[in-house]
């Protein structure tokens, strides 16, 4: 047992979304999946408390949030603690100089290998086609694979089995934007 294991008082896995918002997306997979326990990561209570709100309503048992700048995600986790993470949306901090900042660069995926289970996964969506082109060339830097990549995730009816919503994907989406997709594994 660790820390989150104690702390769910189960042994299931543990997936995490950092930069949750509004917590649409980890509040429907916390629903669809029971066997999975969830952690949504966000730095700004502003939109943290809606997700709250939410969650006194729902009182799932399996989904937690932590208030914090992922900067600090490290010391959150221990070694092979989380089987997966989710990137969804993520600020794109346009100006060069605040790169290490996009949760896709090389000083983040260096982040989630202390605490990602080697055979874990992680999964981005954006429609932000400059961010999501800078967050595939970090992937060989940073040692990443690529498992899956898509320019239009929702013209791809595989990839759209099984595909939950985000409050940022839904507001994209509906006005035509493509939405980029990519799976990636160490
Ligand atoms: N994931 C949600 C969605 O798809 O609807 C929200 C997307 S919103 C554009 C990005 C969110 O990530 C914001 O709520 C922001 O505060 C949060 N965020 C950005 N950088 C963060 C960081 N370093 N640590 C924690 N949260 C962060």
């Amino acid at each position: 047992m660790n820390f989150w294991h104690d702390f769910f008082e189960n042994e299931n896995p543990i997936h995490i979304e950092v930069g949750m918002g509004k917590g649409r997306f980890i509040i429907d997979m916390a629903k669809l999946h029971p066997e999975i326990n969830y952690i949504g990561i966000e730095k700004y209570s502003s939109v943290l408390v809606r997700a709250i709100e939410k969650q006194t309503i729902e009182q799932l048992p399996n989904l937690v949030f932590i208030r914090m700048d992922a900067e600090a995600i490290e010391n959150v986790f221990e070694k092979d603690e989380v089987a997966y993470i989710y990137l969804n949306f993520s600020d794109p901090w346009p100006k060069d100089r605040h790169a290490r900042r996009r949760l896709t660069s090389v000083q983040f995926l260096n982040r989630y290998v202390n605490f990602l289970a080697a055979d874990g996964g992680l999964t981005f969506k954006t429609d932000n086609r400059p961010l999501f082109d800078f967050a595939i060339e970090e992937l060989e830097p940073a040692g990443w694979k690529a498992q899956v990549i898509t320019y239009d995730l929702h013209n791809d009816a595989a990839l759209m089995e099984g595909n939950v919503m985000t409050e940022y994907e839904e507001k994209f989406s509906s006005v035509g934007n493509p939405i980029c997709k990519y799976i990636i594994y160490r």
